[in-house]
């Protein structure tokens, strides 16, 4: 695991070349109208120094995340599933209707967003255009995954997981092309730091910072039973709230083997 670092910072045209000297940004992508830069620098990169006096008394923002190699992904016995195609907005979507229409009123926090129970199918405003994908989630919607009908037939079902139809939303017709998997929530999830979470005034739930710069806390209990499940942990910030998706290392072998595209994996602690 490496922390990966992205410096963003306003230059005017005449500032650029001792950043593109160092290989951080070429000049083609510079743009007179916005003058922001970004790029990225790995924890152990050599540029660190020259970096650091470069931006000597400027204002810069940076973000990290946490970067990981393919033995750290391939070592884990478990790993959160994240899509990094998330392909249109949940339906209706003026208004947060899908909200109102998707999910049960009961179990609703006020305080936090934390839904309840799912109870009509997710309506999409197209059919999903796979192409060579196999995937995707809708913004928004960070805990659930919808997965073409073949591939869920084949792959998924033999897991022994369910799946929900999809709609489409003009028509109300079942798009027969994707099905989303009916999740297995489970009563237990990952052993986070307490002191940093906090804790929903309205439903007394703790939630934490999405962005975890490390591999995430193992999982509190022993989770070989299930391939998919949604771990009993809430992130998010505002009234965003939502719980992370985790597979075992044979889900994340097969989903490898089968070359499925547009995904982000997330390790997690071996317990
Ligand atoms: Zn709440």
């Amino acid at each position: 695991m490496k922390i990966n670092r992205r410096y963003s910072l306003r230059l005017e045209r005449s500032e650029l070349k001792p950043f593109v000297d160092l290989g951080l940004i070429r000049e083609n992508d510079y743009s007179d109208l916005v003058k922001v830069v970004g790029f990225d620098l790995l924890e152990d990169d050599e540029r660190i120094p020259s970096v650091q006096r470069l931006l000597h008394g400027r204002k810069y923002l940076t973000h990290d995340t946490a970067t990981f190699s393919d033995d750290d992904l391939k070592g884990a016995d478990h790993l959160a599933l994240g899509f990094q195609w998330l392909n249109g907005y949940p339906q209706p979507d003026d208004d947060f209707g899908y909200e109102r229409i998707t999910y049960s009123p009961i179990g609703f926090c006020q305080g936090c967003g934390i839904k309840g129970p799912q109870i009509t199918p997710f309506r999409l405003r197209l059919p999903p255009k796979w192409g060579r994908r196999k995937m995707f989630s809708l913004n928004w919607i960070f805990d659930e995954m919808f997965v073409e009908t073949s591939y869920y037939d084949t792959r998924f079902r033999p897991l022994g997981l369910e799946a929900r139809d999809v709609v489409h939303h003009k028509s109300g017709e079942i798009l027969p092309t994707v099905k989303q998997i009916d999740l297995p929530d489970v009563d237990f999830g990952f052993q986070m730091d307490t002191s940093k979470g906090e804790i929903c005034k309205v439903c007394d739930t703790p939630r934490y910072h999405p962005n975890v710069v490390d591999y995430l806390p193992s999982l509190d209990r022993d989770a070989s039973a299930y391939p998919v499940f949604r771990a009993n942990t809430y992130f998010g910030d505002g009234f965003q709230s939502f719980r992370k998706i985790v597979i075992s290392s044979n889900v994340f072998k097969m989903l490898r083997e089968d070359k499925v595209r547009a995904l982000h994996f997330h390790p997690i602690k071996n317990a």
